[in-house]
């Protein structure tokens, strides 16, 4: 009798210890910080994981697409660095040297407007006297544009999951996903467990969270999806830091009527070009006698899809260009490459399909990656790292972590950045049970 109590004691002791080892964890938001942290915790011994994503797929901003012949990358599509930053002064150092050739200068102010439309499509800012001059990125070694040969930046997810090449032992973090779970509460500040509370009813407790969902629904639902509210650092740093959108839109053609020269069509628009684009004839949004198509900032094949060409739009009229119809969306692409194009491609055809992904509209991604803004390098160090800090408990336990692209203050509003910081916060689990008894 004896022996037995002391069996069922030592078990739930085992379990206890067992228990501690293991905690419950689960991620909020399966995209690439979140499926680096499952990995990561699962190779780590860690497998009590849930991760609960509020779309019907896992990858997030990673959207590979398969549409024509190959896939597309709705989301993410480089593997990328990026250059130092806008210098906004730049305006000023170009009317200086041209202010005595007119002509010149109406050149150089329409190539600064390319250049403009450039720096904001790369930034996903709404413009760009918001974006801050420095900032505290740093750029990668070697290419720039990596490509995915066709396969998609998804490609990624499998490596992680070591799914990829027919490897013989993924990682079965598979059926620790639940999709279309759309995480509306945090109740972080309890003794014992956090909660959390879904939109469909559904509830949840765990160890510890991790928020991997983007600044954008950050920005949008800080105030409702947190109990206790964040540090008011936290949340002026969700404030300051900068997430507007781009937008790419591909076009499928019945039948390719460019050749191997075109590579990449770059508009420049000069004020008549602009004049005849603001007149009503050209459906969908304008602002101040302009209309949204000469926010396009190029236009260009896609690679291993024949028959595809993808346009890029940054800036100011992104949201509005969200909301048009496809049919207003290809009729200004139309008229804009028969506008520029007919000469040299007289049988210009029309497109037989048309995709984009609004992602500013999308509630679970409100923009597509965050920058830094002026607001934002006044304050004394990278905000991004300031909403890194995860928040502990009472007794110092980290209850809620924070990962995603936004929390990597040197690769923020890049895939590299959002896996290395799921990597960071499972690191930092890892580091807590070390050192806990
Ligand atoms: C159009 C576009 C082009 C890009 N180009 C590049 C590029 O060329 N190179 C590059 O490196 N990066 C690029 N990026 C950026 C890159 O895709 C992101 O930095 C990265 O994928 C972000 O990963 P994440 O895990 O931080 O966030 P996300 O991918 O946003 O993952 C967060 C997940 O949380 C889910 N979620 C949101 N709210 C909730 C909720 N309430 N409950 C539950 N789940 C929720 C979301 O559905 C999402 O799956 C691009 C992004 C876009 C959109």
């Amino acid at each position: 009798m004896c022996s037995s109590l002391y069996f069922i004691f030592s078990l739930l002791l085992f379990s206890r210890v067992d228990c501690l080892k293991d905690p419950n964890i689960i991620i909020i938001g399966a995209g690439a910080s979140g499926i680096a942290a499952a990995t990561r915790l699962y190779q780590n011994g860690f497998k009590n994981i849930t991760i609960l994503e509020a779309e019907n797929r896992i990858g997030g901003r990673i959207y590979a697409f398969q549409f024509g012949e190959a896939y597309i990358d709705l989301g993410s599509q480089r593997c990328r660095g990026q250059e130092n930053n806008v210098v906004y002064e730049y305006n000023e150092e170009i009317r200086a040297r041209w202010k005595n050739d007119v002509n010149k200068l109406a050149v150089a102010e329409d190539c600064l407007d390319v250049f403009r439309k450039w720096v904001e499509t790369q930034e996903g800012s709404f413009s760009w006297f918001n974006i801050a001059a420095t900032n505290s990125y740093e750029v990668c070694g070697g290419k720039l544009a990596l490509g995915w040969n066709g396969l998609g930046y998804k490609t990624i997810l499998d490596v992680m999951m070591q799914k990829f090449l027919d490897s013989k032992s993924p990682i079965p973090i598979d059926d620790k996903i639940i999709l279309n779970k759309v995480v509306e509460k945090v109740l972080w500040a309890s003794p014992d467990r956090t909660e959390i509370k879904c939109a469909n009813g559904a509830s949840y407790s765990c160890d510890h969270v991790i928020w991997t969902p983007s600044l954008g629904v950050l920005k949008h639902s800080y105030k409702t999806l947190f109990q206790p509210q964040l540090p008011i650092e936290k949340i002026t740093a969700i404030k300051a830091i900068g997430m507007g959108a781009i937008l790419k839109i591909f076009l499928h053609f019945p039948k390719r009527w460019w050749n191997d020269d075109f590579e990449r069509i770059i508009y420049v628009w000069n004020s008549s070009d602009l004049q005849r684009s603001g007149g009503a004839f050209l459906e969908g949004p304008q602002k101040e006698g302009k209309s949204w198509i000469t926010a396009m900032s190029s236009i260009l094949p896609v690679p291993k899809s024949p028959n595809l060409l993808s346009a890029w739009f940054g800036g100011e009229f992104v949201p509005d260009i969200e909301k048009s119809s496809d049919e207003t969306i290809m009729n200004g692409i139309m008229y804009t490459l028969q506008t520029f194009l007919s000469v040299d491609y007289p049988n210009i055809s029309l497109p037989n399909k048309i995709i984009r992904k609004n992602w500013y509209t999308d509630p679970h991604f409100r923009g597509t990656y965050s920058y830094e803004t002026v607001e934002s390098r006044k304050l004394d160090k990278p905000q991004g790292e300031i909403i890194s800090e995860p928040l502990l408990s009472e007794e110092g336990k980290p209850v809620l972590l924070f990962a995603g692209e936004v929390t990597n203050p040197i690769h923020y509003s890049t895939v590299h950045g959002a896996i290395e910081s799921g990597f960071r916060e499972v690191d930092r689990l890892i580091n807590f049970y070390k050192h806990s008894k």
